[in-house]
């Protein structure tokens, strides 16, 4: 291999980060761009006034190889916090039950469900343990069947019932993931799912969430506040280019090949000259926002996880306090529902977000506004790629020929792979793998 390769990867999130270590492992000269003032992405934590909150990711779940491969390579797995039976008060119109965030028994005991899909539900865990062996939590694509590709709705209705729809699985997708179920294929589902049956247990990190991604930088060369403006691909062996402002400053650097580890959605605009295969794939590229509303109070606030039904008329989809400890204030965490996340766009108030669920806070907190120390709202214009029906396919395609020959230019993220930390790593790791085999 030729020692010198020199590789620019564009984007410092887990998916960029992994695959730069791994390259670097390889032998080849790696530099990381970062946009931003700090690495790590949808995989990092930052601070507004006493509250203390993450960019992205807040949970490890136990699966996923590549994730905790790199894990154990870096030294922290001592540094897991377990996070043992997570739940949430799940809060319809007519009754309160509780969500276990990792499916288990205590799901037979919901309230409001119909005996017939009491059992369809056992049935179900059973087929759902059996394809633990051919589905990859990794790769969503790995659970695709047959030519068709179902939505979550219509798989749930089908195989459970409306009731478990509504119940169970809708109020989790809309509070955990902002996805509504019918814009998602199950596909996500149905390659997560086998793999947390059983489980009871998801990891935060001790120092937070930027803990890994902060340790992975440290062993790279990463320039942070640069943004990458266009890609130039080399052609007739004539290196590629990178135009950056780097602090402020254009620039322009040489590179043999060019990882973009951004998220999907930015990735266009900066490779205008990419194949009709990039484009194509790019082109259906589609990801949700996400909206929260963070508030610091004074005095106690009881702990509590609620999520709410579709049925509920409320904009707020996930509600969370946390107690008062040590010197940091009571916490507050309103998520906002999708469609209120897309009312705050059409609206133009996503720095506002305030705005659109007051009343409902002053309604739930006696004297908020007097016991209100510092609020932050927090917009997330690319939260999740959203794995619709018919997306996957396109991904496994894309793969496919990315896989083929030689590129210049490779994709990676999480919209190629899952849309959770193990899938970004995965696509990291797979990528890097990738470009040993095309050029060494
Ligand atoms: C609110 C939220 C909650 C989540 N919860 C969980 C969870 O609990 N568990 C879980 O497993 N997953 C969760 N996820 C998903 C997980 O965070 C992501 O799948 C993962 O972090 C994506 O990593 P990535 O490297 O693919 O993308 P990113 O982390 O988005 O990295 C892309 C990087 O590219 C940079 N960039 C973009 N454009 C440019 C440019 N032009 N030049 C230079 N740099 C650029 C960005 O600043 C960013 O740092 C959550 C995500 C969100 C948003």
């Amino acid at each position: 291999m030729s020692a010198a390769r020199r590789v620019i990867v564009i984007g410092a999130g887990l998916a960029g980060l992994t695959t730069a270590h791994r390259l670097v492992q390889q032998g080849f000269e790696v530099l990381v761009l970062e946009g931003q003032d700090q690495v790590g992405g949808r995989m990092g934590q930052r601070r507004s006034g006493p509250i203390p909150y993450n960019t992205g990711a807040r949970l490890i779940y136990p699966f996923g190889q590549a994730l905790h491969r790199l894990i154990d390579e870096l030294g922290l797995r001592g540094e897991l916090v377990p996070l043992k039976g997570l739940s949430a008060t799940c809060v319809d119109t007519t009754q309160r039950h509780t969500i276990q965030l990792m499916p288990g028994a205590a799901v037979l005991r919901t309230p409001g469900l119909s005996l017939g899909t009491r059992a369809r539900l056992v049935g179900s865990a059973l087929r759902l343990w059996g394809l633990r062996r051919r589905v990859d939590p990794d790769h969503a694509a790995s659970a695709l069947i047959g030519p068709g590709d179902e939505s979550l709705a219509e798989h749930v209705r089908r195989t459970l019932g409306e009731d478990a729809l509504r119940l169970l699985v809708e109020p989790v997708f809309r509070a955990t993931r902002s996805w509504n179920p019918e814009d998602l294929s199950a596909a996500f589902y149905l390659s997560t799912t086998p793999h947390l049956i059983g489980q009871d247990t998801t990891y935060s990190l001790r120092q937070g969430m930027g803990q890994l991604t902060g340790a992975l930088a440290q062993r790279l060369p990463v320039r942070l506040n640069a943004r990458a403006i266009a890609v130039r691909l080399g052609r007739d062996g004539m290196p590629c280019e990178v135009d950056a402002v780097i602090d402020g400053r254009p620039e322009r650097l040489p590179a043999d090949l060019v990882v973009c580890a951004t998220e999907g959605a930015l990735a266009a605009p900066l490779l205008t000259q990419a194949s009709p295969e990039h484009r194509a794939l790019l082109g259906a590229v589609r990801y949700n926002s996400l909206g929260v509303v963070h508030c610091a109070l004074q005095g106690e606030l009881p702990r509590a996880m609620e999520f709410a039904t579709r049925r509920r008329a409320t904009r707020i989809a996930t509600w969370q306090q946390t107690p008062a400890s040590g010197t940091q204030p009571a916490l507050l965490y309103c998520q906002l529902t999708p469609e209120a996340a897309r009312e705050a766009q059409t609206a133009g108030l996503t720095g506002q977000l305030d705005r659109l669920i007051g009343d409902e806070v002053r309604a739930r907190v006696p004297d908020f506004e007097s016991r209100l120390i510092h609020r932050h709202n927090q917009w997330i214009a690319h939260k999740l790629p959203s794995f619709y029906p018919g997306y996957l396919a396109r991904v496994r395609d894309f793969l496919a020929w990315q896989a083929s020959r030689p590129q210049r230019l490779y994709l990676c993220g999480d919209y190629l792979s899952q849309a959770l930390l193990n899938g970004a790593c995965a696509s990291g790791q797979d990528t890097a793998d990738l470009i040993a085999r095309h050029w060494r």
